[in-house]
């Protein structure tokens, strides 16, 4: 039973509907042809009784004057006239045989010793009628009349062949019209199961489904669209609050690492100074948490606005890598360049953003790892830049979840900090210039890479763009 959990909606309608048919079909077919043969051997025994009861009657007479062969020329007159008697017997009031005639043709099958009443037996596809003869004086015999009844097999046989041919047409019938009926139901329900899917696949939490039906499935559908607007209203909660929060955050923050940086100007002690330094990296860690849940805010009001010029990534990314030589001198982050100049157009400072959130994810899922490779190069309509790592790696499966909202995989959750918002503000700004970021696992570490459209006359990106994300 359990196995039928896999079976659609949709099949499931039509083995049900043609399990139903076959049933009342069977049923009936088997009902039909009993009561056929049935009927088909009263009609036989009453006309063989009928004839039993002429025969028996015409020959009395002969019984009494014992003349056999006037009753065995009444046999054969009777057999000859009718061709569905295959044999004939009249005994005499002690049982034994008086006369007797038969078909030469006829199979052969013992004629079973009847007694004295009247009836009817089957043996062998043969029919024997039984009749007593009467006398003035009472019995003085009996007859039997026996009939073949292979021309009921045959006859069965061709009705069976019927029978089978109609069962078959009235299946592929049943089949059929089940097929349309079913796409009735079913189809408002694959529609629902297909919306939940696209809807918790892809996060996109307005759709809706338009089913104003009052049976379950219609049900079934308000209940999801009320859950939907739940969620939109809890996320749109979420988001103001990140947003609001994060906006109230910034201005205290500023002060307290201006009040910092100021006490660290006037300390001269050493060990006040690791103290001052500290509470600054700690500062500046919530600085760039606040700065994070800002760009988050922005890209869901789709207020994330790019400032558009032309400028050499190459220039860009040498760049960025010295500055993390400086933040991070133990590693050692090789840059596999190309000649000459690589010109893309987009928002430079958001471009340094997504760079140094690759380089820094880079060496922070690298402990014990010093070497970072980033290429460069440039196919026929894209420039491509890649931030290879030899570090932890991401786990089978989460190589598109770790662009999500908040996402970290599970091998890095406990002993690495971060708060999964950089990739998926990488992902919104590379995708809001047209280009694409996607991530490769190597047998050891990982491989980021980041695509941006050649430089055309006719490249989409306009100047300042602010329309919003989707
Ligand atoms: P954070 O690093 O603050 O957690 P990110 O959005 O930058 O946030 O990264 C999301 C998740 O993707 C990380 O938590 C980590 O699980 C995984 N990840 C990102 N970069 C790498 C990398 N270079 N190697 C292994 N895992 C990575």
């Amino acid at each position: 039973m359990k196995g039928g959990r896999n079976i659609s909606i949709k099949n499931k309608l039509v083995i049900i509907q043609l399990f139903t048919s076959l049933i009342v079909l069977g049923l009936f077919v088997t009902a039909f042809l009993i009561l056929d043969i049935r009927g088909y051997k009263r009609r036989r025994i009453e006309t063989l009784q009928g004839l039993a009861e002429v025969i028996g009657t015409n020959a009395a007479s002969t019984l009494q004057f014992q003349d056999n062969e006037a009753a065995r020329l009444i046999l054969k007159n009777l057999i000859q006239v009718s061709p569905r008697i295959a044999s004939a017997v009249i005994y005499d009031r002690n049982g034994k045989t008086f006369a007797s005639y038969q078909r030469t043709d006829r199979v052969h099958v013992p004629i079973p010793k009847n007694v004295s009443t009247s009836g009817a037996l089957t043996v062998n596809k043969h029919l024997f009628v039984y009749r007593n003869i009467m006398g003035p004086d009472g019995v003085v015999g009996s007859i039997v009349v026996e009939s073949e009844l292979i021309d009921l097999y045959s006859l069965n046989r061709e009705k069976y062949i019927v029978t089978a041919i109609l069962v078959c047409f009235a299946i592929l019938l049943s089949l059929i019209i089940a097929w349309i009926i079913q796409s009735f139901i079913s189809r408002r329900l694959v529609n629902l199961s297909n919306t939940m899917q696209t809807a918790t696949e892809t996060g996109d939490y307005n759709t809706m489904i338009n089913d104003e039906g009052k049976d379950e499935i219609g049900i079934l559908s308000q209940s999801f669209n009320r859950l939907m607007a739940q969620v939109r209203e809890n996320q749109r909660r979420k988001d103001e609050f990140i947003a609001v929060a994060s906006h109230e955050l910034k201005t205290p923050l500023t002060s307290i690492k201006g009040y910092i940086e100021f006490f660290k100007l006037l300390t001269t002690n050493d060990q006040n100074k690791t103290v001052i330094n500290k509470a600054l990296a700690n500062v500046e860690k919530l600085e760039r948490l606040i700065k994070d849940l800002l760009d988050v805010s922005k890209i869901q009001s789709g207020q994330l606005e790019l400032t558009l010029e032309e400028f050499d990534i190459c220039e860009l990314i040498t760049e960025t890598i010295g500055s993390w030589e400086l933040l991070s001198p133990h590693h050692r982050i090789r840059f596999n360049g190309i000649k000459g100049k690589c010109l893309i157009r987009a928002d430079k400072n958001r471009i340094e953003q997504v760079f140094m959130n690759l380089i820094s994810n880079a060496i922070k899922y690298s402990p014990g790892e010093s070497e970072v490779i980033v290429t460069i190069s440039n196919s026929a309509k894209e420039t491509v830049i890649t931030v290879r790592d030899f570090g932890i790696g991401i786990p089978e499966g989460e190589e598109e979840a770790i662009f999500e909202r908040f996402y970290r995989t599970a091998n890095v959750t406990e002993h690495i900090s971060g708060f999964g918002l950089g990739l998926y503000i990488c992902k919104n700004i590379v995708g809001k210039h047209g280009g694409r970021i996607w991530v490769h696992k190597e047998s050891k570490g990982c491989t980021f890479h980041v695509a941006f459209p050649l430089v055309t006359d006719s490249s989409p990106i306009k100047n300042k763009l602010s329309s919003k994300y989707n």
